[in-house]
């Protein structure tokens, strides 16, 4: 079934940590903890959530020592402890405190996964958790005198080469059971090797406690065979264990009311809160700006100060803090200054600021996982192009780049989805620079937006209720299509035109703000 908030549910094998859980759970705890940080608001975490899910499911015999789990960034709850742990951007996976090199390419298979967690593991040997077992290959001594210091019947010793993962790998998946240990032994222990007459690598040897060894007879030298036959020897048990299950207390979500929105409208509900979002939740995962960010953030304040059609209070608020951020002197920036000016508390006076909060209108999708912040981040620089349009109507522009340039420089330094952001810039390294006015800087972010569509339209960020079109649609622009030789093209004036009415300040609805 769907998740009720995030992108996982309680029925999925990987604990759901919440602010109260994560702590407690991960920290100081005697396993590892394997966690991603996720949006749900982010394409690339919806692409990657089968995939950890999958990885989640095929290592769950591994519990005892690696807990897989995930928290949700985008739910306003956990905010604080995301950026506590030091989340930029999404996702991240991070075993315990460690950041794990992230695969964190959906198609990346749950194999390379499962082995880039154990080299994780392993890399950070100061942190070893007291419930991992040793996974380091065994010695001619420790399998000498393996019986007399264990009270197991059995020892497999997985025979295999230095890069193989294949030993540590059933180590973690027979974990549980108990009677049985297993060791792996590199085809470099030549005593071992000629001791047991090794011939192919990999294969297994069991040994029992009255002295006898065999090779294991399995179809195939691979994960599965090796676990499924020491599961069924005769007087291995499956341990008392019980996964850690506990933090998954039910998840409170209230269901938000659909709000009836029009397609052909912008309204204003949206843009305030991609303001919000983008200046006090995504620029404050860095508690320190320096260098490219303070630029960016400059840039991205300035346009929105000399271009955002908001209210008069907004319109306020973004000059000020346009102004303080000019007068920063130095590189670097630490949020908390930036979070005075931002919540602009004037003595004796109500803040007048925007909403500390998020209300999606036309940006709310049919579940909450869909929507929201990335569509509001494109409606709002769409509508700063546009405006820039207006500001420079008739007379030459002085920099037909600054909307765009600000648009990139934001989402290079501050987009939480990473992905998304590096596919962004891969298309404005591509060819923004060749933009030579404001309204081509405005078809610019139209056509490239387009381009995004046509690769998103029927992947699982798609919301079934709102299809990624080719856009504006005939019904909302008849004359933007026309037919030349029989084939469907843009008339790329009239789009222009449309996009000017379309992302106009008349056509900016006050639904739903405060
Ligand atoms: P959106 O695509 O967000 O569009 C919002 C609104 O803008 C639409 O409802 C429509 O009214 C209007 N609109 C649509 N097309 C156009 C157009 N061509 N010109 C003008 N207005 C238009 N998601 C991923 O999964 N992978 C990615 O790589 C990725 N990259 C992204 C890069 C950026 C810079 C941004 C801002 C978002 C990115 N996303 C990515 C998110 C994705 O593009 C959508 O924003 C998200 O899936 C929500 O889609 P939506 O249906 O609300 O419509």
């Amino acid at each position: 079934g769907a998740p009720p908030g995030g992108l996982y549910s309680p029925g999925d094998p990987l604990v759901l940590l919440q602010v109260d859980t994560l702590e407690s759970s991960v920290l100081n705890s005697s396993s590892a903890w394997l966690v991603e940080f996720y949006a749900s608001w982010c394409g690339h975490c919806v692409h990657f959530a089968p995939t950890w899910r999958a990885l989640a499911a095929d290592i769950q015999e591994w519990s005892p020592a690696v807990n897989v789990a995930v928290v949700d960034c985008a739910d306003i709850a956990n905010q604080k402890t995301c950026g506590k742990f030091g989340i930029t951007g999404f996702p991240t996976l991070k075993v315990n405190s460690v950041c794990f090199v992230p695969p964190t390419d959906p198609g990346d298979s749950i194999q390379n996964l499962r082995q880039s967690i154990i080299t994780n593991l392993e890399m950070h040997k100061e942190t070893w958790p007291p419930a991992c077992p040793p996974l380091e290959p065994a010695s001619v001594e420790e399998i000498r005198g393996f019986f007399q210091t264990n009270n197991v019947t059995y020892l497999a010793l997985i025979f295999e080469t230095n890069e193989s993962f294949l030993g540590r790998e059933v180590t973690l998946d027979m974990l549980q059971y108990e009677n049985v240990a297993v060791r792996r032994v590199l085809s470099s222990e030549e005593e071992l090797v000629k001791k047991y007459g090794v011939t192919a690598f990999p294969s297994s040897f069991l040994l029992i406690n009255n002295g006898t060894f065999s090779r294991i007879p399995v179809q195939m030298e691979a994960r599965s065979f090796y676990t499924h036959f020491l599961q069924r020897l005769p007087g291995v048990t499956r341990g008392p264990y019980m996964p850690t299950r506990a933090p998954d207390t039910p998840i409170k979500t209230t269901p938000i009311p659909r709000k009836p929105a029009d397609r052909s409208k912008v309204y204003m509900a949206d843009l305030e809160s991609a303001l919000h979002y983008a200046l006090r939740v995504e620029v404050a995962r860095f508690s320190v700006l320096t260098g490219e960010r303070v630029r960016a953030l400059k840039d991205f304040v300035a346009v929105l100060a000399k271009y955002f059609p908001g209210r008069p209070f907004v319109q306020n608020f973004l000059r000020s803090v346009d102004r303080w951020l000019r007068n920063v002197r130095g590189s670097r920036i630490p949020y908390s200054a930036l979070k005075l000016v931002l919540t602009n508390r004037k003595e004796g006076q109500a803040p007048a600021v925007l909403s500390n909060n998020v209300t999606w209108v036309g940006c709310q999708g049919s579940e909450p996982h869909f929507r929201g912040y990335p569509c509001s981040l494109w409606t709002l620089f769409h509508l700063l192009t546009v405006q820039a349009t207006r500001h420079h109507s008739g007379q030459k522009a002085e920099d037909p780049l600054e909307v765009l340039g600000a648009m990139r420089g934001y989402v290079q330094s501050f987009f939480g989805c990473r992905e998304c952001a590096q596919h962004f810039e891969g298309m404005a390294a591509e060819s923004m620079d060749k933009v030579r006015s404001v309204d081509e800087a405005a078809l610019w972010l139209w056509s490239r937006h387009n381009r995004v569509n046509a690769r998103l339209a029927g992947t699982e960020t798609e919301d079934p209720q709102f299809p990624k079109l080719q856009w504006p649609p005939p019904e909302l622009c008849h004359p933007c299509h026309s037919v030349v030789k029989r084939r469907q093209v843009w008339d790329e004036a009239a789009v222009l035109q449309f996009l000017k009415a379309y992302f106009s300040p008349i056509n900016i609805f006050l639904n739903y703000t405060e």
